[in-house]
Parts: structure tokens; C-alpha cells; sequence
């Protein structure tokens, strides 16, 4: 599993993706840095247009449309309320994502809480990173970098709260992979324990805690 293609299992990924990533953390860096001229220039190589029509059009729909193309019907489930008790705590999600190094499960994608992404957009100048109230008003950065937690088997599917259950996800392949299960999708569930290290992203983010 340790090879398969990142966010392929999923929907297909933008092609450059992994440009963008690589722009995306070494932009922090440079902001933890107090590199604010470069900071803005490699955030600026990502085109947020770009990155933002890729997952209005393909990502948010990545489960849904595997599950067409698997000519296989959801599996009809009680509705299930959602509410804010059923989600992990403010401590529970900073375990699951040291657990997962910062990135995203599924994906690879570098991950930051929504705190510190607002913290780097104040060191880099928001007018580069725009975050709107509604999704078609954000970047395309943000679908990619801020930090979501998954229920791996989702909760109306009987998921429950437990670490091991929990995965930490950009909001992509959270809003893509929906309610369906890994089974449901013929997928191999991503575990914790084969998922990348990334230590000199680890340490970015920990510096950027540190400011
Ligand atoms: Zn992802």
C-alpha cells in the first residue's frame, strides 16, 4: 500500500498537485521564517482558480462518482442527525492529526486547523490567501490544507468516536469520500500505521505553533 497513488483512491487529483503541495509548504516555511517576499511568491506559483474548480467539478464528488462508475447503488442507511458531540474534541483532533503528521490520510496533502492557516494568511497578507464565507469565495488552497477529521467507517454507518476509527483528512477527500464506507468503494482503507512520514512539514508546523 505504501505505493499506491495518492488521492487516486479517491477521484483523480489534480494534475499538479503535488507542484502545488510543494509551493503550499514551503510557503510556510518561508512565513515561519519570516520570509514574507518569498512566502508570498511560492503561494502565488498556486493557482487557486484552478485548484478551486477542480473540486467543485471533481473531488467533492470523488465517492459518489466511484460508486457510479462501480454501477453500485448507496446503501440505504437511517438519516442520522448530525451534531457537533459526535465530532472529536479541540484535543482529540490535534491527536489525530500529530498521529497522522499533519497530512492528509488519503491524500498526502499538507494539513493545517483553521487557526493556523488564518495565522500563516496574516504572516503572508490575506489578499493572496482569500477566504470567503462561502466555498466559491475561497482559494482553491483551502480545500486542500485545512485540517477536517474523518470518520474512516462513517458514523451513520455505525463509525464510531474511537482514534482508530478517525483519520485526519483535507476537506477534499473528507467531502468526496462522503458517507460511503472504503468497502463500499472497493477501497483499501489508508492506515495509520503506512501513512507517510513527514517530518520537515511536522517540524513547519510546530515552528508555526511556536510564533
Ligand atoms: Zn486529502
Amino acid at each position: 500500500m505504501a505505493n499506491r497513488d495518492p488521492q487516486s483512491v479517491l477521484s483523480p487529483r489534480h494534475k499538479l498537485f503535488s507542484e502545488w503541495a510543494s509551493c503550499f509548504t514551503r510557503s510556510v516555511r518561508y512565513a515561519v521564517d519570516g520570509d514574507c517576499a518569498s512566502a508570498r511568491e511560492e503561494f502565488g506559483k498556486i493557482d487557486g482558480k484552478s485548484l478551486a474548480f477542480w473540486f467543485h467539478t471533481v473531488a467533492q464528488y470523488g465517492g459518489s462518482d466511484r460508486l457510479a462508475v462501480l454501477d453500485r447503488a448507496a446503501t440505504a442507511r437511517s438519516a442520522v442527525i448530525k451534531s457537533r458531540a459526535r465530532m472529536p474534541n479541540s484535543r482529540q483532533t490535534r491527536d489525530i492529526l500529530e498521529r497522522d503528521q499533519w497530512s492528509c490520510r488519503y491524500c498526502e496533502s499538507p494539513l493545517l486547523l483553521r487557526s493556523q492557516l488564518d495565522k500563516f494568511r496574516s504572516l503572508i497578507g490575506e489578499d493572496l490567501f482569500p477566504l470567503g464565507r462561502t466555498n466559491l469565495s475561497k482559494h482553491g488552497a483551502y480545500f486542500l490544507h485545512v485540517a477536517t477529521i474523518d470518520h474512516i467507517v462513517p458514523w451513520s454507518a455505525g463509525g464510531t468516536n474511537e482514534s482508530d476509527n478517525l483519520a485526519a483528512t483535507c476537506h477534499a477527500c473528507n467531502f468526496g469520500k462522503d458517507d460511503f464506507t472504503f468497502e463500499e468503494l472497493s477501497l483499501d482503507t489508508p492506515s495509520a500505521a503506512n501513512h507517510r512520514k513527514n517530518a520537515s512539514w511536522v517540524k513547519t508546523v510546530e515552528d508555526l505553533d511556536g510564533l
